[in-house]
């Protein structure tokens, strides 16, 4: 049986407030919540998953938006068909980033945000991220396109950031001949 997480609303002052790094070794707790984050999205990206537990599809989360203030994110994201691959960054740092800027084609949604928003959110094409896992072992990821908006986007939470904040609501559509659509 999936317990799915309790995550928060925009409007929640959790969802903006200040992030500090986590410690090692992690507290039971800790770890659950982690483990329940990446079963919540896995399912949440698999259709009748989704539908049996009405779940919003969704590729990452990020400690404030279920209430943990702290520095971590989990992604889950699908690298080919049905084969899905799990992220966990602790304390996570952007080391290095393409210039390239590239933007999601449909907008970008988050599992906080519960209504549309119109426009386009810049992202670096290729972000490399340090950071740790849920055992504390030092990690480092390369990720581009769509792996790479999800990093950037799950690090901005950390930060208080949501991806409307980016968008310029007068011209939603800002620069977008400067970037690569995918
Ligand atoms: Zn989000």
């Amino acid at each position: 049986m999936l317990k799915t997480c309790d995550i928060l609303d925009e409007k929640d002052p959790k969802v903006r407030a200040k992030n500090i790094d986590m410690t090692f070794p992690l507290l039971k707790e800790e770890k659950k919540l982690i483990h329940d984050m990446l079963e919540h999205l896995y399912f949440s990206q698999i259709e009748e998953k989704a539908k049996k537990y009405n779940l919003r599809p969704g590729m990452g989360l990020a400690g404030p938006q279920v209430g943990l203030n702290k520095n971590f994110f989990v992604v889950c994201h699908e690298e080919e068909e049905n084969v899905f691959k799990n992220y966990v960054l602790i304390n996570p740092k952007l080391i290095s980033h393409s210039e390239e800027l590239i933007y999601s084609s449909g907008g970008e949604g988050c599992l906080s945000v519960n209504r549309d928003v119109e426009g386009i959110v810049p992202r670096y094409a290729r972000v490399t991220f340090e950071g740790y896992d849920e055992n504390g072992n030092k990690v480092k990821y390369r990720a581009r396109e769509e792996l790479s908006i999800a990093f950037q986007h799950e690090m901005d939470h950390l930060n208080g950031i949501l991806f409307f904040d980016h968008i310029d609501p007068k011209n939603p559509y800002k620069n977008m001949e400067y970037m690569r659509e995918i």
